[in-house]
């Protein structure tokens, strides 16, 4: 099955019972057994939920793998990948990573004695540089987030693989739609399903898609014993948000595409990050790694921190709010919001200044997004 056709049937059968072509919400805690060991598949929905099954095979199969693991968020998502460390490991990471998973490492792993190094999400030489006798984990994030660079997986991997050391990429920016790291040698991908796959803006939620069946069922240990397992109606609700990634994603793209071109020529914008650019500075590979650009753009106001306030405050389509991927256009302040957590200096030496904004644009008509930023930027 090709792409849509996976989002719309993959890991759902019509339900044998009553032929319901929707998998239903199994809302249920347990299940009767017939007698000692006696059982259906499923005992308790910790372990096993069939609305989660669903939901599990389907994006699985939409990274072109057979093992996928949902969780109650993209962090606990993070949080059962990172359960393949020990004390005493070290693990690589881009720099320019989500602010929670930036937190993850720095204030929770790090108790374990569980260190990071941080490299520059597009110099791939500097990833083998950083690489020490103990790292388990290379960890990306590709487009990063918020300034959009991208991590050349294939040769990160490469690198990765011949230390024995596992590549994590976390997906969420491109969906499966647009990228596919396990075909490009990436070991694990991380999705927060709260964003493009769900793409409604009405679920948190995770997914970890692995290669190899043995570390899977490693995270799968660790998912039973942890718990950070997702309802059986968010389970329900995401796949429902599944079947129309595609055609969504390639809206979302249009418009991106329509909104990077109108700011790259507004006297206001001083900076412009998106990969569909020409002028982005990764361009070349965005074309070799990804199906598309995908549906985020940032850029970079000229002006103060009132003027950015200004800005929020008078658009009227363009929502305010943190997170990304939905439908409807939302717009982020990094420094404040998303990237709160990581330090000032830290912070600004990557380029993420206090008059950033990133826009996740939405699959309205795109005249009115462009409308609605042109007389809040007037
Ligand atoms: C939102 C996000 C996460 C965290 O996911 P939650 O569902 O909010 O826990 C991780 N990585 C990226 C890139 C994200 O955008």
């Amino acid at each position: 099955m090709k792409f849509s056709t996976k989002a719309i049937h993959a890991g759902q059968e019509p339900d044998p019972s009553t032929g319901a072509i929707m998998t239903p919400i199994f809302q249920t805690s347990t299940y009767a057994q017939t007698g000692l060991g006696g059982h259906k598949g499923y005992e308790y929905s910790r372990s096993g939920n069939p609305t989660r099954t669903a939901l599990e095979d389907c994006i699985a199969a939409l990274e072109n793998s057979e093992y996928g693991l949902a969780f109650a968020s993209g962090l606990a998502a993070e949080q059962a990948v990172l359960s393949l460390l020990k004390t005493g490991d070290h693990m690589v990471a881009c720099d320019d990573l989500y602010g929670g998973t930036y937190r993850i490492f720095e204030r929770v792993l790090s108790r374990y004695q569980i260190e990071t190094s941080y490299v520059s999400a597009a110099s791939t030489k500097d990833y083998e540089k950083a690489i020490r006798p103990n790292t388990k984990l290379i960890w990306l994030e590709t487009p990063t987030n918020p300034l959009l660079r991208l991590v050349d997986i294939k040769a990160i991997a490469e690198i990765a693989h011949r230390h024995n050391i596992l590549v994590v990429v976390d997906n969420t920016f491109s969906s499966p739609y647009f990228q596919q790291p396990l075909e490009l040698g990436a070991d694990i991908v991380l999705h927060s399903t709260t964003k493009y796959i769900n793409g409604h803006s009405d679920v948190v939620g995770g997914a970890a898609v692995f290669k190899d069946k043995e570390v899977y069922e490693a995270v799968k240990f660790y998912q039973n014993a942890a718990g950070g397992v997702p309802g059986p109606f968010d389970s329900w609700l995401t796949l429902r948000g599944i079947k129309t990634l595609a055609v969504r994603m390639r809206q979302h793209e249009e418009n991106a595409h329509t909104v990077a071109r109108f700011l790259s020529e507004h006297p206001r914008i001083e900076k412009v990050y998106y990969p569909g650019l020409a002028s982005h500075p990764d361009h070349e590979l965005a074309k070799r790694q990804m199906k598309g650009f995908g549906g985020m753009v940032s850029f970079q106001f000229t002006g103060t921190l009132e003027d950015v306030d200004q800005v929020v405050r008078r658009l009227q389509i363009i929502t305010f709010a943190e997170s990304l991927g939905g439908v409807e256009s939302l717009i982020c302040h990094p420094a404040s919001m998303t990237h709160g957590s990581i330090p000032r200096e830290i912070r600004e030496a990557r380029g993420l200044t206090d008059t950033l904004l990133r826009l996740s644009v939405g699959i309205e008509d795109a005249e009115d997004i462009v409308r609605d930023l042109e007389q809040a930027l007037r």
